[in-house]
């Protein structure tokens, strides 16, 4: 008879045999900052935003193109050199399997970075203890969230994972950032969100200047007077004095 710790790991390399994997970069300083990272791409996301950079990944049929052996045997073999591992999207946690990869990680001494537009907030609660850093992309206001993110229901998803991320960072000193990427006409709903986000608890806000390159339909990110709108905007945010706020 199979012992439980052997059932919970036939579970795992089950769960990890799995996962769609789209993509792997074996070295980046960007996907968490201050970290040297491994960073795999989940396949597959519920939302279909504009300005998507990852319109590929959206399909939640498309299967995987690297085993997560591949990822593991990176990890392994760079020990001492990466930090740890990055799991982005798509949505990572569209798949159930990535608390099994997180954990995978964790219980191997490496740490676990998390990218997430915060569509499953049950699955981010699970797998927020095996994780040490969070980027929450969080889109607009609620009252415009469902439309960017095309998607209804969308913005009490977002809510209940901004609630989720801000409850770790204050009990177990969870690092996250919170991110939105901004497109042209998004300026005003922006500044409404920035002022929500701070009121929130937000203490690191990152602002994102779409860009038209790679989306399917986002045809135009600099419109006449879109830059200097911006510009504006990323004053307005400043003036509502986040402890750290990023401009990319
Ligand atoms: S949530 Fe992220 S991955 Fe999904 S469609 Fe929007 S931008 Fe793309």
């Amino acid at each position: 008879m199979a012992s439980s710790s052997s059932i919970h790991d036939d579970d795992g390399a089950a769960a990890l045999a799995s996962l769609a994997i789209a993509g792997l970069v074996p070295f980046s300083t960007v996907d968490w900052p201050g970290r040297l990272v491994a960073t795999v791409f989940l396949q597959g996301c519920p939302w279909r935003c504009s300005y998507c950079h990852n319109p590929d990944l959206q399909s939640c049929r498309e299967p995987g193109a690297v085993a997560w052996a591949e990822v593991a045997e990176l990890l392994e073999a760079r020990r001492g050199l990466l930090d740890g591992v990055v799991l982005t999207g798509g949505e990572p946690t569209r798949q159930r399997a990535a608390l099994a990869a997180a954990r995978w990680a964790r219980e191997r001494g490496f740490e676990v970075g998390l990218h997430t537009a915060g569509p499953y907030p049950s699955r981010l609660a699970a797998l927020l203890p095996h994780v040490g850093w969070v980027g929450l992309d969080v889109k607009a206001s609620a009252a415009r969230y469902d439309d960017v993110a095309a998607a209804p229901g969308a913005a009490r998803k977002v809510g209940e994972s901004l609630r989720l991320v801000l409850e770790a960072a204050s009990t177990r000193g969870l690092a996250y950032e919170v991110r939105t990427t901004v497109a042209p006409g998004m300026a005003v709903d922006t500044l409404r969100l920035a002022r929500e986000l701070r009121e929130a608890g937000v203490v690191t806000y990152a602002l994102q200047q779409a860009r038209a390159e790679g989306t399917l339909h986002l045809r135009d990110a600099h419109p006449p007077g879109w830059d200097e709108e911006y510009a504006a905007l990323v004053e307005a945010v400043r003036a509502l004095g986040f402890p750290t706020l990023h401009l990319r």
